[in-house]
């Protein structure tokens, strides 16, 4: 099974997750703009008994980041771990988006990802 590693810059912090994703996406809302620094994040979605982490983290509405570097890292709760996939080793990851958020928040100087599935805000599930 694959396993993919992944830290923080400092290297304080380290996890590594198992087998392919559930699901991958990009996110454009305004959290998660904030939260990145950047236009969007980019996220990789695994059940929870799938991902291990070593290293103290700390949290803001349950984002958990590097106290030392300040990275953004991974978000858990009882059935799944959100992984920020830059945070991930190896680049580029091979890991393609295959939905994106809050896409009325995307500037306009980024494309849509062909193939992506497009939502206007959070993704709607059923
Ligand atoms: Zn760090
Ligand atoms: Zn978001």
């Amino acid at each position: 099974m694959v396993k993919r590693t992944g830290g923080c810059r400092c290297g304080k912090v380290k996890f590594s997750v198992e087998g392919e994703p559930s699901r991958i996406g990009i996110c454009h809302c305004t959290d998660c703009r904030q939260e990145s620094g950047s236009a969007f994040t980019y996220f990789g979605v695994w059940p929870v008994g799938k991902f291990t982490s070593d290293g103290e983290t700390t949290d803001h509405e349950g984002r958990r980041f590097c106290p030392a570097c300040g990275c953004r890292l991974f978000a858990t709760d009882q059935d799944e771990a959100e992984i920020k996939l830059g945070s991930l080793e190896d680049a580029p990851t091979g890991l393609a988006p295959t939905y994106e958020l809050w896409v009325k928040r995307r500037e306009p100087w980024v494309k849509p990802l062909e193939g992506a599935e497009q939502f206007d805000e959070d993704r709607q599930v059923g």
